[in-house]
């Protein structure tokens, strides 16, 4: 069974581009009828806020995407202190006491010599003597992983054949002086531990697959499938970050953009299929495959999203909405006709709202051409009413008054509805009803 994860830090509030690694992630998982894992990685404690834990939760759902599974990394420091004594004994885990100004110092006369800035293990001769004596100056190490020189090679979901050469890497810290581990080795024993099969993220994480293919192999024996996907960018080419608040997910959803359009836009763009609305995210899986994905960065135009929402609200079908329907109190047997009559004049869900008024009432009456309507009134057909009922009631006013076109139809448009313009008046009669599309004929508020 495929097992996929998707492992934010609570920091902040997710945005657009890390609904794409989310639902690459989830949408595999949906396709393959996989495991989909949320892991918050919340090691380090002082960034990580309950707050975010609980907003990524909200903004997934919202998309749609729900976990199998959720789990804290802050919930398994055992697993983690575990893993380090193997490496320790393993001699693959050493610690270090340079300070960043001296690792800084060291750097820069390596470039001076044009010498690859690669940390040069210097802490590796320390005697157990000369620890001693830098941790009685007060010094705490930090723990650098021992890598194996030599190529590290991948077959990767997007890039293809891949490689990494390790010599050219410095040995990673893991575990920083106070204690607290990076991001790296946590996410190897969890993904070991949970039977992660697939490891699907940014680009941004091609570098540290080298390093975590190796701490995979001597952790767990077998290394994952990876797949690094290019990162979304906007227009211009600048990348998001946590403080992109209007392309957050909570800032997209409080300016009513549809979910299943942040996910079309962030699963389409950048790669060979055209960015178009889709009416669910089954749809969405359907179309996805790794191999259509680019190596360019993914630009995208925030300006599409308001157009990419209002076409995705055209076309999607009665039973995707009838929840959200039912919320805002539009239900019974007028609820799906008055969804389909209506839908293709949305610009937000919300403006439901503003059509449901046009039918329930009242509608503010309109004094323009008082006769020709109070006509009008006259020829309303008796009920029982369909769809029908516009074309036979408005042939019969044609017929009566010799009016066509807009001299017709505008009239009646504003009387019955308030507005200029709006959906199929074929559609909207029947839902409007005998009752009150009479008095709105005869200048009465109904
Ligand atoms: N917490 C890491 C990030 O947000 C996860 C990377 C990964 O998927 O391994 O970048």
């Amino acid at each position: 069974m495929t097992v996929v994860r998707f492992a934010p830090s609570p920091t902040g509030r997710i945005h657009i581009g890390n609904a794409r690694t989310a639902l690459l992630n989830a949408l595999f998982a949906r396709k393959t009828a996989g495991r989909f894992i949320l892991r918050f990685d919340d090691t380090d404690a002082e960034r990580s806020r309950q707050e975010y834990v609980e907003a990524i939760g909200v903004d997934l759902r919202w998309l749609g995407v729900e976990p199998d599974v959720t789990v804290r990394q802050s919930e398994r420091f055992a697993l983690y202190a575990e893993a380090t004594e193997r490496l320790k004994a393993m001699g693959r885990l050493y610690p270090a006491y340079e300070t960043a100004d001296e690792l800084d110092r060291r750097r820069k006369r390596q470039q001076a010599r044009s010498l690859p800035p690669v940390y040069d293990r210097a802490a590796l001769a320390l005697t157990a003597e000369d620890r001693a004596k830098l941790e009685a100056e007060g010094r705490r190490p930090h723990w650098r992983f021992k890598l194996e020189t030599g190529i590290v090679t991948w077959t990767d979901l997007v890039r293809g054949e891949s490689r990494i050469d390790c010599s050219s890497l410095s040995d990673p810290v893991l575990i920083r002086e106070d204690g607290t581990y990076l991001y790296t080795l946590p996410s190897v024993v969890d993904d070991i531990d949970l039977g992660v099969t697939h490891v699907i993220r940014g680009e941004d994480h091609v570098t540290n697959t080298a390093v975590q293919a190796q701490l995979f192999a001597i952790l767990g024996g077998t290394i994952p499938i990876f797949g690094h996907h290019n990162l979304l960018t906007t227009a211009t080419g600048e990348g998001l970050s946590k403080r992109s608040g209007a392309l957050s997910l909570g800032g997209l959803r409080d300016v009513g953009i549809e979910p299943l359009a942040v996910a079309a836009l962030a699963v389409l763009t950048g790669s060979s299929d055209a960015v178009h609305p889709v009416e669910s995210l089954d749809a969405l899986a359907a179309i996805f495959d790794f191999s259509h994905i680019s190596r360019n960065p993914a630009r995208f135009d925030p300006a599409e999203l308001a157009v990419l929402s209002a076409r995705t609200l055209h076309g999607l079908p009665f039973v995707a909405v009838e929840g959200r329907l039912a919320a805002v109190r539009i239900a019974g047997a007028m609820a799906e006709p008055f969804w389909l009559a209506v839908r293709g004049n949305l610009e937000t869900f919300g403006d439901v709202i503003k059509w449901w008024r046009v039918i329930e009432g009242p509608v503010p009456p309109v004094t323009e051409d008082p006769d020709f309507l109070a006509e009008a009134e006259i020829l309303l057909p008796q009920e029982p009413w369909d769809f029908g009922v516009w074309a036979v009631w408005t042939a019969a006013i044609k017929a009566k008054t010799a009016r066509k076109g807009k001299a017709l139809f505008h009239p009646l448009r504003l009387a019955l509805t308030g507005s200029e313009t709006g959906p199929e008046l074929a559609a909207l009669l029947p839902l409007i009803g005998r009752a009150r599309a009479s008095a709105r004929l005869s200048g009465r508020a109904a």
